[in-house]
């Protein structure tokens, strides 16, 4: 059985179409990026997984019940983007406040160790910087012990150490068999830290896979040069070619086959070729092609 499901779902916030008819299965134990820009729909998503919203259209299951079935059996955890923690307790207090509401929370040392706080266990909560009050909420979210643990653009207010550390923790969790889906605007975090990147963009599915297939499918190669005043014309039926951007006299083609976007651009134009660059096949490259299609 599936860990989660969207079937056909579209979610409106009045006239605004937050989720456009997603559809999307996720097997359990993997850990699958959620992608996308600003806006895109991930923590609607993220909030209809938990029940807190309720689809418009279509049905969103977790281990083939309801959400807030899964939710009050225990079997989710979520590190919201919003989410204040209670001042006046020590991270110790607070963490094991929280996991001693669960049937068969983690050990509260271990959850400490997970979400690197035992150096911090002793602090209020309202002594942390941004980067630890997240890994505290991170240490929330898995101290119930859940199969499937959701995090909204966990690493924002994070430093380079504090996230490096946070997706220590997080990889340790996840290899328990768990299921962790993250949203992110960070392509490079989707590309390191999971399995499965599926790409949304104004709250359709754009693409899903593992980030070399993505790279791979997108055309994610660019070829660009200074194109000055010259004609923009005929650029996008060069070979390979599937988009074209030109901005201040530079033109980027995105190509899925550079050789032969290049062969192209020098045997069959007449243009004035400089300043060539090329870019290999990133998913930021993959990103753009994608989200701008949609
Ligand atoms: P993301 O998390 O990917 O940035 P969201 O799911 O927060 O995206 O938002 C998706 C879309 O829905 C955006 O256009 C956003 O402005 C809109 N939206 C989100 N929450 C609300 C709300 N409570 N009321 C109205 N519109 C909303
Ligand atoms: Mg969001």
């Amino acid at each position: 059985m599936n860990a989660i499901v969207f079937d056909h779902v579209s979610k409106h916030y009045g006239d605004v179409l937050a989720v456009d008819d997603l559809s999307l299965a996720i097997e359990p134990g993997n850990t699958v990026a959620l992608l996308g820009p600003n806006g895109a729909g991930k923590s609607t998503s993220i909030n209809l997984l938990l029940g807190l919203l309720k689809p418009t259209a279509g049905t969103v299951t977790v281990h083939g019940r309801s959400p807030d079935t899964a939710v009050k059996a225990g079997e989710m955890g979520a590190m919201l983007q919003n989410g204040a923690l209670i001042p006046e307790l020590s991270v110790r207090e607070l963490v094991d406040l929280v996991r001693r509401l669960y049937p068969r929370p983690l050990g509260l040392d271990e959850i400490l160790k997970l979400a690197d706080l035992t150096e911090l266990a002793g602090r209020r909560a309202n002594k942390l910087s941004g980067g630890q009050s997240q890994r505290v909420r991170f240490a929330l979210a898995i101290a119930g012990a859940p199969r499937i643990l959701l995090l909204d653009e966990p690493t924002a207010a994070m430093d380079v150490e504090s996230r490096l550390r946070f997706w220590a923790g997080m990889h340790d969790y996840a290899a328990g068999g768990r299921t962790v889906l993250f949203a992110t605007h960070y392509l490079e975090e989707a590309d390191e830290h999971s399995d499965r990147v599926v790409v949304i963009a104004k709250g359709r599915l754009a693409a899903d896979g593992t980030a070399a297939e993505i790279k791979a499918g997108a055309g994610g190669h660019t070829v660009s040069f200074a194109l000055g005043d010259q004609p923009v014309a005929g650029l996008d039926r060069l070979p390979g070619v599937t988009a074209v951007e030109v901005d201040a006299g530079t033109a980027v083609l995105h190509t899925t086959d550079t050789d032969a976007t290049l062969a192209g651009l020098f045997r069959g134009t007449t243009l004035d070729v400089r300043d060539l660059k090329l870019s290999g096949a990133d998913l930021e490259a993959a990103f753009l092609a994608l989200t701008r299609e949609s």
